[in-house]
């Protein structure tokens, strides 16, 4: 094992600026001060990125045990290395540099082959489904998801112990130079390239470039697994290895691969493939592949010269195959039955897996206590005390208050989880045999089993299937959106987000983790029990009610909400509380031109002199106010004369104050718009849930809602009839065909969309809204698609149909058909 003060500045040519007391063995690698699981044997590696230095971080880390620290920067060290008494410090000239050397040279230990894959589609399920089809005689270490960055490549690698028999590590890339460093790390003696797409381009001058950098990858490897039919990676293949040390496939150019594949039938859900081999011995086969979609045939088809190229008898290959299932490649969290929420993970369950989805639900979501369902941990390469060993610690460090065990291991071992109130099964229909749902109530259940336990079962047990229609948020969009607003703020500006009205619709408790998470700087809502339903929901942030009512003062108290006051009247009404006693601070609105709610500058006289008399209760955060037209170019010059009285107000409120207040004026519009008025807060509210309302970076955001359907039924409406209530739906002099559709206006889909006013999309096509919206249902006209049929998925909003499309039909805006879908809408959250 790699010593901290022995290895570690050999490795990475660095200095010791605090020599640990005593032999510092290297156990775990922490780039994430949430993350902290064993404290002991933990190194932290301050990492920096454009919005983020790690060195921040220290005084937190240290807190929490943490006691040997990888810096680039002996400044940038809070507090200075005195406050770290018992630590090891080591200075590197670039941090991620350090880590990459550290996790080559764990590499460096293990003599085992090693497949790397790259490639610009296709990694992460190639990488999946080879571990699924060599699980029967290797133990594979791979990356968890896809992890295949600069920085996750390390972390997969340090995952190798000496019982692995076979690597299998996927590299991404965005930029010349960064494959070579990762192929230092993976070292691999295997490489797989799945094919060339236009991924990334931006990063690379022209194709050639991009196929040369991924070639770095395979510079030293045995063998290289491609597809002949990309020329490009077949031109590079041939400029960097001899033809002995490539296997190739091919349907295009039979006689120049090791394989020449073809189809010999595509059906709605297989392919079946003749393969010639010219050999070890001249010989061909027939396979099934039990996908039909082109990506997962070609997925499938690199995965099969793999196994070919082992010899593998053909009857084995097949029964392989036949057990490939789709990769789910995102975490999914579903609404459940008692006010539960599950984190569906069914498809894998190896011990960096686990340690990735506990991380997703100790992250996301704070709803009551947390339970695990797990199923035997797989291809871990460990023996099953160490093993369970571990998953307890794991369970311990993420705070899992339960545990279901299910498997005849994971059973075999449940004296390693002592102290967890656990159960055990040996099989999933056990489970499901004694399942009493009443026994599982507000808790967060993390769903996490192998393949073959067929956990989708459970998942299936948990979600009361009442209405097929759902609003899917995108956490990793709401992420996105939020950087790129962050990274559009002025130095030292803060970042308050909106969360009133359930989030913009999306779900309060579930975006305002995220946003704790990610750190936002304060949080806003309209009302008071808003407040309190996210405090209840664990949500620590600063949060600000805007419309606080009168009688609530003692709900502020309580839970440390801080009001908006706005007029007299509430400033009264405060401050006759505050006697009594102390309450949160308040923020003061100003009225500089919205006309809506707000102190106006003619105000100022009367408001300063009750701020001066009551100062020994009130304490001001801040001052906002709030822009009438901050989307629309045509009101600059108003905008811009709202900015300039808000300036004109604050300072007289600081001098009478005698302290700083936050000063903030800019919604999301507003943030683009004018920069130079970020002031020391801004409030994000649609840009964070994908409308750019400015309109000036249409592009910059990801979607993050799509609501979804499904249809109940299709019908054949012969000519001269017509659809519905009212008879509204107009006849035509053909057949047509109608789907109903299972959503209506009581679920927030406007009756404006009526009659061909709406369109929604099923299987890619638009389909017109026939007719009027019903209160539960809707038609919609399929003739043009003819392969539509009853339990369809159609979409209503969302990526292929944008809201601002959407909005301007009906002649409303985003804001309102968000926070219009009702709340018997099932939230679905995915993240990858
Ligand atoms: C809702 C709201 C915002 C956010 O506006 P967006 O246009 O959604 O960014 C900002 N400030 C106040 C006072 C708000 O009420």
């Amino acid at each position: 094992m790699l010593d901290f003060s022995a290895d570690l500045p050999v490795l990475t040519s660095g200095t010791l600026l605090l020599t640990p007391p005593a032999p510092a063995p290297v156990q775990t690698l922490l780039l994430d001060s949430r993350r902290v699981g064993q404290a002991g044997g933990s190194v932290f590696f301050a990492l920096r990125g454009p919005q983020h230095n790690g060195h921040r971080y220290l005084p937190e880390l240290y807190q929490q045990g943490v006691r040997l620290f990888v810096v680039d920067s002996e400044a940038d060290i809070p507090g200075g290395l005195l406050a770290y008494p018992g630590s090891g410090f080591l200075l590197v000239p670039q941090v991620l540099a350090a880590l990459q050397a550290v996790a080559a040279a764990h590499r460096r230990h293990f003599r085992l082959p090693v497949l790397g894959i790259t490639g610009s589609n296709g990694k992460t399920i190639v990488k999946e489904w080879l571990s699924q089809l060599l699980a029967p005689e290797e133990r594979i270490c791979k990356s968890p998801r896809s992890y295949n960055s600069q920085v996750g490549v390390p972390l997969s690698v340090w995952e190798l112990n000496a019982r692995h028999t076979l690597g299998i590590f996927e590299a991404g890339i965005s930029e010349p130079g960064e494959m070579a460093r990762l192929a230092a790390v993976i070292q691999p003696t295997l490489g797989l390239f799945t094919n060339l797409g236009t991924a990334h381009d931006a990063g690379f001058a022209s194709p050639q470039q991009k196929v040369e950098e991924k070639m770095q990858l395979f510079q030293d490897v045995d063998t290289l697994f491609y597809c002949l039919d990309h020329p490009l990676i077949h031109e590079a293949a041939r400029r960097h290895l001899p033809a002995h040390r490539t296997f190739t496939w091919s349907r295009q150019h039979p006689h120049l691969a090791h394989v020449a594949v073809t189809v010999a039938e595509a059906s709605a859900d297989r392919t079946v493939v003749r393969v010639a081999l010219a050999r070890p011995v001249p010989q061909e086969h027939t396979f099934t592949l039990p996908f039909a979609d082109e990506p997962s045939v070609e997925n499938a088809l690199h995965a099969l010269s793999v196994l070919l190229w082992q010899q593998l008898p053909a009857a084995e290959i097949q029964h392989r195959l036949d057990r490939l299932q789709p990769v789910a490649m995102r975490l999914e969290m579903k609404q459940a039955l008692n006010d539960c929420y599950v984190l569906d993970d069914t498809y894998n369950n190896d011990l960096a897996g686990l340690a990735l989805a506990l991380d997703a639900l100790t992250r996301q979501l704070q709803r009551g206590r947390r339970t695990l369902i797990l199923s035997d941990v797989l291809e871990s390469g460990l023996a099953g005390p160490d093993l369970y060993a571990r998953v307890a610690a794991l369970l311990h460090t993420h705070g899992v208050a339960r545990l279901v065990g299910i498997g005849p291991e994971i059973r075999l071992h449940q004296a390693a989880f002592d102290g967890v109130e656990a159960v055990f099964y040996d099989t999933t229909e056990d489970f499901l045999r004694h399942f009493q749902p009443d026994t599982f109530r507000r808790e967060t259940i993390l769903v996490k089993g192998a393949r073959r336990f067929g956990f989708e079962r459970i998942v299936a047990a948990f979600q009361q299937k009442i209405h097929g229609t759902v609003l899917e948020v995108n956490l990793d969009a709401l992420a996105h959106n939020l950087n790129f607003y962050r990274r559009r703020l002025q130095p030292g500006t803060r970042l308050m987000v909106m969360v009133k009205a359930f989030a913009y619709g999306s779900g309060s408790s579930e975006v305002a983790n995220l946003l704790q998470f990610h750190r936002a700087d304060y949080l806003a809502v309209a009302y008071t029990d808003e407040g309190v339903d996210l405090r209840q929901h664990g949500i620590s942030l600063p949060i600000m009610v805007m419309n606080p009512s009168p009688d609530a003062f003692q709900k502020l108290r309580q839970y440390q909400l801080e009001p908006e006051i706005y007029s007299f009247e509430r400033l009264h009404d405060y401050l006759r509380a505050a006697q009594e006693q102390p309450l949160p601070p308040i923020h003061l609105k100003l009225d500089t031109g919205m006309r809506r709610l707000g102190f106006a500058e003619t105000d100022l006289p009367e408001l300063t002199a009750l701020l001066r008399e009551n100062a020994a209760h009130l304490r001001v955060a801040s001052a906002l106010t709030h822009l009438a037209g901050a989307d629309e170019e045509q009101h600059n010059d108003f905008s811009r004369q709202q900015l300039a009285a808000f300036h004109r107000m604050t300072p007289v409120l600081e001098d009478v104050l005698g302290y700083p207040i936050l000063k903030h004026a800019l919604n999301s519009a507003g943030i683009l718009r004018f920069p130079a008025a970020h002031a020391d807060m801004v409030r994000l509210g649609i840009g964070l849930y994908g409308v750019e309302a400015s309109g000036q970076e249409p592009d910059a955001l990801q979607p993050v809602s799509t609501l979804r359907t499904t249809v109940s039924q299709v019908k054949t409406l012969p000519p001269g009839e017509t659809v519905g209530y009212g008879r509204r739906g107009q006849a035509a002099d053909f057949e047509r065909r109608i789907a109903t559709l299972a959503i209506g206006y009581a679920d927030g889909y406007d009756r404006r969309f009526g009659n061909g006013a709406g369109e929604v999309v099923i299987r890619g096509q638009r389909a017109p809204i026939i007719g009027n919206v019903c209160m539960d249902m809707c038609m919609v006209d399929v003739t043009h698609i003819s392969a539509a049929q009853a339990g369809d998925a159609a979409e209503i909003f969302g990526p292929s149909l944008p809201l601002p499309e959407l909005a301007a039909r009906i002649g409303t805006i985003p804001y309102e058909l968000l926070t219009n879908v009702s709340e018997r809408v099932k939230r679905v959250f995915v993240a990858e």
